[in-house]
């Protein structure tokens, strides 16, 4: 092993944001993180939507948007195929 190329391997504790915490070794001593083996759906078997920064709300406004201009669309298509059949009897 080289020589002063390695960063420190120290034992860490880990937090989690549901609140769970352990031990383990790593290059940080102290770390925080997001999801862990105990609140993740893989391993509790949940269905459960993980929403990192309103990406769910962001989706959900983009669908809607979508449907709403789909709508759109196919109402006005059906108006336009409509009108030059009506335009002959007038
Ligand atoms: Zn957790």
């Amino acid at each position: 092993m080289k020589a002063k190329i390695h960063p420190d391997y120290v034992e860490a504790r880990v937090h989690c944001a549901c609140g769970n915490s352990f031990e383990t070794r790593a290059t940080k001593s102290d770390l925080h993180v997001d999801i862990c083996s105990a609140c993740h759906p893989f391993f509790t078997g949940q269905q459960r939507i993980v929403d990192t920064a309103g990406r769910v709300e962001r989706f959900t406004k983009r669908l809607q948007k979508s449907t709403a201009v789909q709508e759109q669309r196919s109402t006005t298509k059906k108006s336009k195929s409509k009108a030059p059949a009506a335009e002959p009897t007038a």
